[in-house]
């Protein structure tokens, strides 16, 4: 059993947790938090050890009865690897630490590419982080292009990518997060740094991204033209993309016509906290207009990234080949439709 730490237990790192003990070959062996707050409080009930992430905090956990097994370098030294799931900037501080520790470790896609020997997505380049010491899982808009154009651009061939990316203004618990009524232009400038994200993945590839940011909560929104290298028939795209197991080809007869229903058809589900791990691409958006491929494709930000990182574990550990791996992935989580 592969013994893994979370280092930052927030948004990403609660679910990431969840799902390594999810699945048959690895289990957590601590998570840390800041504080002894409710997701402190949380991560008790759930049965992991908990850590404090300095000495300094040992004793507020102390005080407010949540008992600590100590920080985070013991945190790491009874993990076999770390997933650092802590704000962006703040994981490439902890770097020295696990290397001090000769600890591999999995970032997250706030963090500079550098960070890591690789960046990384399941179905796009897997083998890349083969044996890999230091991995990066991209962000959730980077993760859920990247699991569109890598059947696009092996079947068709890509020439042009050319994306409007409309963004969440935060997180259901980010309240200090907007905008509160309006819709920004953000980046303003042309083409936005999406795009040179998908870049870690496709090196080769040509592709332009705009971003918005709006006021929601519940996921993003991606406006995709691909201009592909042939020109195949909509309904053969659709089933290439149906095909692929974290793309959720919605079905016209779903009724599902916005966001707030493909969450609450995963809170139907029964889906832990109502999380759609696969991306969301509407059937009837699928269109080719001779070598132009139109769609949009909906990204829960807080859960796309989460059966990745998972993967990318594996990866590392030369535990599963690709396909094995999201097999076991989808699997364990209940993701198969
Ligand atoms: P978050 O703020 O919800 O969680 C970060 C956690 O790290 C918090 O629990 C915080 O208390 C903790 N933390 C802060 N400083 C720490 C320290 N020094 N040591 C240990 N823990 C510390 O953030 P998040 O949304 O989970 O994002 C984490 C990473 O995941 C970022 O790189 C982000 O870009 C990426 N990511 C986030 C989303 C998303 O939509 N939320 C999606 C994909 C990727």
């Amino acid at each position: 059993m592969l013994q893994v730490g979370v280092n930052g237990y927030g948004t990403i790192g609660k679910r990431v947790a969840d799902a390594v003990r999810a699945q048959p070959d690895m289990t957590i062996a601590g998570v840390t938090k800041t504080s002894p707050d409710f997701a402190a409080e949380g991560a008790r009930t759930a049965g992991y050890p908990l850590y404090a992430c300095d000495e300094e905090s040992v004793d507020e956990f102390h005080a407010a009865g949540l008992a600590v097994d100590g920080t985070v370098g013991d945190m790491v030294d009874a993990s076999d690897v770390v997933v650092d799931a802590t704000p962006g900037g703040v994981g490439a501080e902890y770097r020295p630490l696990y290397e001090a520790r000769d600890t591999p470790a999995v970032f997250q896609g706030a963090e500079a590419p550098d960070v890591a020997e690789t960046s990384f997505n399941a179905r796009a380049n897997f083998d890349d982080a083969r044996d890999a010491d230091y991995v990066r899982v991209v962000s959730c808009n980077t993760t859920g292009l990247s699991r569109l154009l890598a059947p696009l651009a092996e079947t068709y061939g890509i020439e042009k990518v050319r994306t409007t990316l409309v963004r969440r203004g935060g997180d259901p618990t980010q309240s200090d997060r907007g905008p509160i009524n309006d819709i920004l232009p953000d980046p303003v400038e042309v083409p936005s740094h999406h795009g040179p994200d998908v870049q870690t993945i496709f090196p080769d590839l040509s592709i332009d991204t705009l971003g918005l940011t709006v006021p929601a909560t519940l996921m993003h929104l991606h406006s995709v033209n691909v201009t592909l290298e042939s020109t195949p028939d909509s309904r053969d795209v659709c089933d290439l993309l149906d095909a692929e197991s974290r793309l959720f080809v919605v079905p016209e007869r779903s009724g599902i016509g916005s966001c707030g229903q493909l969450r609450e058809y995963a809170r139907d589900a029964g889906r832990p906290r109502g999380d759609v791990w696969e991306n969301c691409v509407w059937g009837e958006s699928i269109t080719v207009e001779e070598r132009d491929f139109y769609c949009f494709q909906a990204i829960h930000q807080e859960a796309d990234v989460v059966p990745e990182n998972v993967d990318a574990l594996r990866a590392m550990f030369d535990m599963a080949d690709a396909e094995e791996s999201v097999a076991r992935t989808n699997a364990a989580l209940g993701l198969e439709r």
